[in-house]
């Protein structure tokens, strides 16, 4: 593991910090999963050196584990800019957070139909999804949302702050302001934003925000759903069992409100551990950093792709508001796989091909067959786009 080292110079184009991976591997997957961080995996080794019970003991390990999750809940908190009264729950993921989400929403749920899976199944088999078809700009699908939610009420929209397959940004206060316009409620995928740009529910006007901490630098098995806590604490419990249960009998039981009434069993004490501190990772190098470097990769990308004429990217809206790190493409003769394997054998390039759980968006943009996906985040440097360019050359 490289140590987080500042960018040299002035070159935003430069990693930012270092990874996991071999340094001649060219990791381009990062929005499939992104390496741990340096400080990620130093916090996450400290507190696997030394933990006990959480929650449950008077022993001073349990004590000092129960004071890290909660700190963890904290650092999360602050993060994502929660209200005060906002409840941080975590989960093993986004798709589990979306989930808990389903059981706990008392009505209809408005969707898109760019969503990945996780966004689009829970509701779909929940039978709360009236799903709406994108437009070509996003103007004209705010328009079709508007429509949707105007015809009867609905409980919640549920759309994606940046789209995994194209990286494309839908603009969340424009989303809430609307959803609140019609007495609905908004929550946002934030897979694919909150590891690349500031996030702040309370001046985004987001209701339920849900992430994973696997594409935020932290290892897997640690996720996040963080909002109004009204809902949450008037569902029945995500999971039935101890921690979520404050009193029991045989025939009744009292659950708890809060947090705690939906990570029923031991929680994963260090998944959390690890969010908290790729969060505190991200807030230092600063989101206005990234964000500079990413967009500088994003141009560097776009201009080496528009030179290849065999290679065409894929894209959802005419007028989107910015992209994350991501890029997805096809590339004539060629299947998805066969290009990802001439990438991967050829060059040591990893990048992802398929549809991305996003079977409905790769139909409607004329790709049921998938794409290539490369993707990135902060420890990716101009060369690694440069080596992807020079490896999709070869295949014109
Ligand atoms: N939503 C989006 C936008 C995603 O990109 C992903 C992961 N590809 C998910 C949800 C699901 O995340 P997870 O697999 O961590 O549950």
């Amino acid at each position: 593991i490289r140590a987080l080292a500042p960018v040299v110079g002035a070159d935003a184009t430069a990693p930012i910090t270092g990874s996991a991976s071999p340094v001649t591997y060219a990791n381009l997957d990062y929005a499939a999963s992104a390496p741990a961080l340096t400080s990620v995996a130093d916090r996450l080794a400290g507190a696997l050196a030394e933990y006990a019970s959480v929650h449950r003991g008077a022993g001073h390990l349990s004590q000092v584990t129960t004071a890290r999750y909660e700190q963890a809940r904290e650092t999360v908190r602050s993060f994502v800019g929660a209200r005060a009264d906002d409840t941080v729950v975590f989960t093993r993921n986004t798709t589990d957070s979306i989930n808990l989400a389903a059981c706990i929403t008392p009505g209809d749920v408005v969707v898109l139909d760019i969503e990945h899976h996780a966004n689009l199944l829970p509701w779909t088999r929940a039978g709360l999804a009236r799903v709406v078809s994108s437009q070509p700009t996003i103007d004209d699908t705010i328009f079709a949302l508007d429509a949707e939610l105007a015809k009867a009420p609905a409980a919640l929209l549920a759309v994606t702050a940046a789209s995994n397959v194209t990286g494309e940004v839908l603009p969340i206060a424009r989303l809430a302001g609307l959803a609140h316009r019609h007495g609905a409620r908004i929550l946002v995928d934030g897979a694919q934003l909150v590891p690349h740009r500031a996030t702040s529910i309370a001046s985004f006007g987001v209701d339920y925000l849900v992430f994973s901490g696997h594409k935020l630098y932290a290892p897997f098995g640690a996720g996040v759903l963080v909002g109004r806590s009204d809902w949450l604490d008037a569902a029945e419990p995500y999971l039935a069992g101890g921690g979520a249960s404050a009193t029991v009998g045989i025939d009744d039981v009292a659950w708890h409100t809060g947090a705690a009434r939906h990570e029923a069993g031991s929680p994963n004490v260090l998944g959390a551990v690890s969010i908290a501190a790729a969060a505190q990772a991200l807030r230092a190098i600063g989101f206005e950093r990234i964000g500079q470097h990413e967009e500088a990769l994003v141009r560097r990308l776009d201009d080496g792709l528009a030179a290849l004429p065999h290679v065409r990217p894929l894209r959802i809206f005419d007028d989107a508001y910015g992209r994350v790190g991501i890029a997805s493409f096809v590339v004539d003769g060629y299947t998805p796989r066969q290009v990802a394997e001439h990438l991967s054998g050829g060059h040591g390039i990893g990048v992802r091909d398929g549809k991305f759980c996003a079977h409905p968006l790769l139909a409607k943009l004329g790709h049921s067959d998938g794409a290539v996906r490369a993707s990135f985040g902060v420890g990716t440097g101009s060369d690694d786009i440069d080596r992807l360019l020079a490896a999709l050359a070869e295949l014109g």
